[in-house]
């Protein structure tokens, strides 16, 4: 007996499908969802988000939001979220790279600023986590450019 499961942002639905359980980044740590789970309503931190179904695990990157679960569907409302094949990893280089030379610069750790900074360094290293599990093309062999 599956579980929906249903990640939507702002802008669009990223996911909706049955699933057989569904691993989140809640605020006090991941948060292991099976079907007939006890209703919960939590928000997520910055983090990895893995569906399992059929033996095989998908990743989303999760930049914050808030789940909810009821015993047949999990519902996730994320600030931001992307699948492994949709990231742009030099996209997301270049953000770890501005984060770390600004949190470089020695802001004071109590402002605002560095905390907004700090969450933009995680949300860049989930970003490159996840896409490193991007779906290969199929092709075989990559491309060796270093000769
Ligand atoms: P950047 O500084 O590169 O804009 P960010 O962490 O400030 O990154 P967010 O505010 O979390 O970006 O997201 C803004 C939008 O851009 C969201 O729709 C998010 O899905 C998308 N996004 C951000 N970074 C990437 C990336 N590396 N690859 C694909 N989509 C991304």
């Amino acid at each position: 007996m599956p579980i929906r499961c249903e990640i939507v942002t702002q802008e669009r639905i990223v996911y909706a499908e049955d699933v057989d359980m569904v691993i989140a980044p809640g605020a006090e740590g991941a948060l292991g969802i099976l079907p007939h789970h006890s209703p919960l309503l939590t928000t997520l931190q910055h983090g990895e988000l893995v569906v399992k179904k059929a033996g095989q695990e998908q990743s989303f990157a999760i930049g914050g939001g808030v789940l909810e679960v009821r015993p047949d569907k999990v519902t996730v409302l994320a600030d931001a979220a992307e699948t492994a094949d949709e990231i742009d990893v030099t996209r997301a280089e270049a953000a770890r790279k501005r984060a770390q030379e600004l949190l470089a610069q020695g802001l004071p750790p109590s402002s605002d600023r560095f905390a907004e900074i700090e969450n933009a360094l995680k949300r860049s290293n989930i970003r490159l986590r996840v896409g490193q599990k991007k779906r290969r093309s199929g092709l075989p062999g990559a491309m060796d450019m270093s000769h």
